[in-house]
């Protein structure tokens, strides 16, 4: 099916900071395209550090949770006979693969952005798959998320990686939300996905579905189909669990501090291919803070990693995924030219 190709200056997305400098020496301009922390008003820092520290804020369970399941994790990690138990290995592998997707095709380019739209049995594929992952439920991750792109290293954003590496990978998790986030949080428009009916029935049974789809089942296949061990069957899946929250968290925080910004050098996201690896083609980041709408979240070529704009191509081409949005080639050469890093380009 073809795309559905947008085009035209009226596309350019609106940023509070219209203007950026072009700087006419071109070993500063360089610097600039390779990432840098945002400047930091002082004032404006220490106050957010202050916030950050006060004890009453830190959400305790969660905390020790967190901590205590890395910990464990990376003893699976480093004890674990990958070899001799190949199949566990190769199924965790492919139950990880089964979550990324659901992240990365349903409610990142699917129900966040509106970057393509899908039938009701993709739908439902996406939603298992999605459920597979153990994240939060679809209603709070594109609510979320939507308020991470609208408000990008604010305070109103949930994940602000001016706050650091830590707090923008999992340490807002570990705190309660930032005041701004919780009122923003509320103007967020959510009535798509309070009028879809795949969502809102997952919904319905979230807790239930993720504890079945993510731990479950993945869990009791290997023991009844070849006689894995229950130790470790589940210790495949626990390290599996950890290392795919790692993943999605890797886009917030490595993706928004370490890389190449050639589309739009005045905004914190950059290209990081290593994310793009680990997260099924995220993380291209630049290029999606730049053209949110862009179902293939990257530009295509180079050696671009993206398997999952392959799989949505893949089911474009029978019939469940249609009208997918991308921007024309003149629209992304005009935007590098204005806004970007021709020259980083070729280094994708
Ligand atoms: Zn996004
Ligand atoms: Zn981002």
């Amino acid at each position: 099916m073809a795309p559905n190709v947008i085009d035209g200056i009226s596309n350019f997305r609106i940023t509070k900071n219209k203007s950026v400098s072009v700087a006419d020496n071109s070993e500063e301009k360089s610097k600039e395209c390779v990432l840098s922390k945002h400047s930091r008003e002082s004032s404006k820092y220490d106050e957010i550090k202050n916030w950050y520290e006060r004890p009453e804020d830190i959400k305790w369970l969660n905390s020790t949770l967190i901590i205590s399941f890395h910990l464990f994790a990376l003893y699976g990690i480093f004890t674990l006979p990958y070899f001799q138990r190949w199949k566990t290995f190769l199924w965790s592998f492919f139950v990880a693969s089964c979550g990324a997707f659901g992240i990365t095709a349903g409610a990142h380019r699917l129900w966040s952005h509106k970057s393509y739209k899908a039938s009701n049995p993709m739908k439902f594929i996406l939603m298992m798959c999605f459920c597979c992952a153990g994240q939060n439920s679809m209603y709070h991750w594109v609510r979320d998320h939507r308020l991470h792109h609208k408000h990008s290293e604010t305070d109103a954003d949930p994940h602000n990686s001016n706050r650091g590496f830590f707090f923008s990978h999992c340490g807002w998790l570990m705190q309660k939300k930032h005041p701004e986030v919780l009122m923003k949080g509320k103007q967020i428009d959510m009535s798509d996905i309070e009028a879809d009916p795949v969502v809102m029935f997952f919904e319905k049974y979230f807790t239930l579905s993720k504890v079945v789809i993510s731990y479950l089942i993945p869990i009791m296949v290997p023991v009844y189909f070849w006689n894995e061990d229950w130790y470790y069957s589940f210790l495949f899946q626990f390290c599996r669990y950890i290392f795919s929250l790692n993943a999605t968290w890797s886009v917030n925080s490595f993706a928004h501090l370490y890389g190449y910004k050639p589309y739009d050098k005045s905004i914190a996201p950059v290209e990081n291919k290593f994310v793009a690896i680990f997260s099924l083609g995220e993380g291209w980041h630049n290029y999606h803070h730049t053209f949110p709408y862009d179902y293939r979240a990257a530009e295509i070529g180079g050696s671009r990693f993206n398997p999952t704009t392959t799989l949505i191509d893949l089911f474009s081409k029978i019939g469940w995924a249609y009208d997918c949005r991308v921007p024309s080639e003149n629209l992304i050469k005009m935007t590098v030219a204005n806004r970007g890093c021709e020259d980083k380009i070729s280094n994708m």
